[in-house]
């Protein structure tokens, strides 16, 4: 029996996935336009189904979770797309649902780190987190997409340090098993695999070197501090494209307590489910696969 660290989240008492709204729209459309967009007629019919920027990223290829959109009145769930990621942003809670990301070798550097930065791409009026929002709270300044999955060119190190792509992390979480995933995903990518990630938290109220906190951050713009945070990637095989995903596919899921005491834990003392990730959060991933292999890779646990 594998020793589990999220029992605060009373995993074991989850409901059955919950019916899933598809799409109107054919898989087959989406997994060919996400294949190659060279074919501007497909392009052309599919823009018309989805929003745009979802057809553009390779970030989004297998979904948009919490179906966001680039609209300010959609203020918590809203849609940002970057080259390096996409993400769906949550004004009330000053941080991400959920950052989107394709990683493979292109996008390993050696670049140094960028300084942190407030989003300026964030709408007018909406607040930006500060690095110094964070400073003092004991939390980490974490990173969704980590700062080494993208330090091949200077721009795409500085995307990853705006702080939409920044949550607070406890440190024993940051640097330890949740470190330890982030590197095994860049040895894979490193052996030829093209991964698609997720991540994102959950819940609100972690603990860091002070001791519990639901939020930190300044009075008026509190930033969330999640009890847990989630990771999904898919892995495909050197060679294979989006689709060749089958119900032998590789996923690799986990979610880890916002919490001291677990630095020198494995990240595979922490596998669960998608199915388990879809219920907590209340998102569908893997949507744009056909529902029986999206409903066998939702209810495996990797285990390699
Ligand atoms: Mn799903």
């Amino acid at each position: 029996m594998q020793k589990r660290g999220n029992t605060m989240l009373n995993l074991n008492s989850m409901l059955k996935p919950r019916k899933r709204l598809k799409r109107a729209i054919s898989v087959g459309l989406v997994l060919s336009l996400a294949g190659s967009l060279a074919a501007g007629c497909a392009q052309l019919v599919a823009q018309v189904l989805l929003p745009a920027p979802t057809l553009d990223s390779a970030h989004l290829a297998l979904g948009n979770p919490s179906e966001a959109t680039a609209e300010t009145r959609n203020e918590n769930n809203y849609l940002i797309v970057r080259p390096q990621y996409a993400l769906s942003y949550n004004r009330s809670k000053n941080i991400a649902n959920w950052v989107s990301w394709q990683l493979d070798a292109s996008w390993l550097g050696r670049l140094p780190r960028s300084p942190f930065m407030p989003d300026p791409s964030l709408p007018q009026g909406w607040y930006r987190v500060t690095p110094n929002d964070y400073t003092g709270s004991g939390f980490d300044r974490g990173h969704l997409v980590p700062a080494a999955d993208r330090n091949a060119r200077p721009e795409d190190s500085q995307s990853v340090f705006w702080m939409t792509n920044i949550f607070p992390q406890s440190p024993d979480n940051n640097q330890g098993p949740w470190e330890e995933l982030e590197s095994y995903c860049r040895t894979l990518a490193r052996q030829g695999h093209t991964l698609y990630i997720i991540a994102g938290g959950a819940g609100e109220g972690g603990t860091a070197r002070n001791g519990p906190r639901t939020t930190i951050g300044r009075a008026g713009n509190p930033i969330s501090v999640p009890a847990a945070t989630w990771k999904i990637a898919v892995v495909l095989n050197p060679g294979q494209t989006l689709e060749d995903i089958g119900t032998d596919t590789r996923v690799i899921t986990v979610i880890m307590p916002n919490d001291m005491g677990i630095k020198d834990k494995d990240w595979r003392d922490y596998r669960e489910s998608v199915d388990t990730i879809e219920t907590i959060t209340g998102y569908d991933f893997l949507a744009v696969l056909p529902d029986e292999i999206e409903e066998f890779l939702e209810a495996k646990i990797d285990s390699r």
